[in-house]
């Protein structure tokens, strides 16, 4: 039975030596390079993933505590080095913002064009609604564009850092809804951010609402990309407004909408707490449903019993694994990169080892440019070894499931390492 009634604490550079279990179990070396990288990469976390996910006596290799706090490895030696001494002269905080952008600019802070998705209405910018596969756009909540606790990997993180020309978000609704209307093919909206799930129900609810009313176009399916399940649980159980947000879920679903969690878990150590059982369980009881999806990261998910555990679990507690992603190249990739043949090798494995039930999960796959890209196998076909992938997504509708080749890399991370096999010059798509 749980009844654990949190109070939410945040806990950024500010207030980080005063929490408890740093004092305990982090050196002063370990805590100064949580400022050096934190001053670069953005660092924000909350009592519950410290209280109750991370494993103190395991850190510094903890998962959760790789997930949530920045690491040496994380920069560079010159960034690093570059940041340490910024920060050991007494400089403003104007000038240590310019120090931290040069740095953060040359992280690739926007990857994959994300800004080139933009949604328009008679050539006018919807900079709220990204419109890349016709039958989903993406609605950035502007009250939602920040995350109970940040995670080291993530490829939004310039937006938590202030770079502000790069914060995608809009503050009403209507635009959206006139948008769908405008565009039939689309069926299904994500909101994501950050994290929805951040905002008071009243205000999700703002945007929702006039969707079950107008019922645009020909939506038919919500989603919500979320970390709340596992960075703050007490948003579905004990935040004065939990109640309201069941009762919002059950809304949807009595309107005749599809509503899905698109649920972000790294690890099943985010599965194990009472806390997340039990919102799970409430959540579940509106008749939403909740697909996960992770990328695969070096430090923190490398391996096979990992993800075969997590997906197990997740059916257990009735989630349904849906995608594994390979890490994006930016911010601290080099830290999280696994090349992609060790990637395809640990979700085969992780994949048989789990029952059908599991077996809903896509991947690994990439979010390129181009669209969500799969790696199926390493084949060999007339005497050359050769990554055989395809489109899950696709800008172009007509590009998705046809199985095409790369030259095999053992070291390859991302799409931009992989050469077309065959002597081609290009692939099909470019
Ligand atoms: C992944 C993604 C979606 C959703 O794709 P599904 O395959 O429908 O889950 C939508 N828009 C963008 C830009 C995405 O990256
Ligand atoms: S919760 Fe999602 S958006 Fe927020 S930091 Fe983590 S990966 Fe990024």
């Amino acid at each position: 039975m749980i009844a654990i009634d949190k109070k939410y604490k945040v806990i950024t550079l500010r207030n980080f030596r005063e929490v408890d279990q740093i004092k305990t179990y982090l050196s002063e070396e370990q805590k100064k390079s949580i400022e050096v990288v934190g001053n670069v990469l953005p660092f924000k976390i909350n009592n519950y993933v410290i209280d109750e996910l991370i494993d103190w006596s395991n850190v510094p290799e903890d998962p959760i505590f790789q997930l949530t706090f920045p690491q040496k490895g994380m920069l560079s030696d010159f960034f690093y080095k570059t940041m340490e001494d910024a920060l050991s002269l007494d400089l403003s905080r104007s000038d240590l913002k310019k120090i931290a952008d040069g740095i953060r600019y040359q992280l690739n802070p926007n990857p994959s064009g994300q800004d080139k998705n933009i949604a328009k209405i008679d050539d006018k910018d919807l900079r709220g609604i990204q419109h890349k596969y016709q039958e989903t756009a993406l609605f950035f909540p502007s009250s939602g564009q920040t995350c109970h606790a940040y995670c080291t990997f993530c490829f939004r993180w310039s937006q938590f850092v202030g770079m502000e020309d790069l914060k995608f978000a809009m503050k009403e609704s209507e635009l959206m809804i006139e948008y769908f209307d405008k565009n039939p093919s689309i069926t299904d909206v994500i909101f994501t951010g950050g994290d929805p799930m951040v905002m008071s129900t009243q205000k999700l609810a703002s945007y929702i609402d006039p969707l079950l009313e107008k019922r645009p176009g020909n939506l038919q399916n919500i989603r919500l990309g979320t970390k709340a399940l596992s960075y703050w649980p007490y948003k579905f159980l004990t935040d004065k407004d939990a109640d309201d947000t069941l009762r919002l879920f059950e809304r949807v679903i009595e309107s005749g909408f599809h509503l899905t969690l698109m649920a972000h878990f790294n690890h099943p150590n985010e599965l194990a707490t009472d806390a997340v059982q039990h919102a799970i369980k409430r959540i579940l009881s509106t008749g939403v449903q909740i697909r996960t999806q992770s990328p695969i990261l070096n430090n923190i998910n490398n391996d096979t019993n990992a993800w075969a555990n997590m997906w197990r679990e997740q059916v257990r507690l009735g989630l349904i694994p849906y995608y594994m992603f390979v890490a994006r190249d930016t911010g601290a990739q080099d830290y999280f990169a696994i090349p992609l043949e060790k990637a395809l090798s640990i979700y085969n494995k992780a994949y048989q080892g789990v029952s059908g039930l599991a077996r809903t999960v896509k991947g690994p796959s990439m979010s390129t440019d181009y669209g969500k890209i799969e790696l199926l196998g390493i084949n060999e076909i007339n005497n050359e070894k050769v990554f055989t992938l395809r489109f899950i997504q696709a800008r172009n509708p007509e590009w998705v499931k046809e199985p095409f080749f790369a030259k095999y890399d053992p070291k390859a991370v991302w799409i931009s390492d992989l050469k077309p096999a065959f002597g081609e010059e290009k692939f099909f798509f470019q």
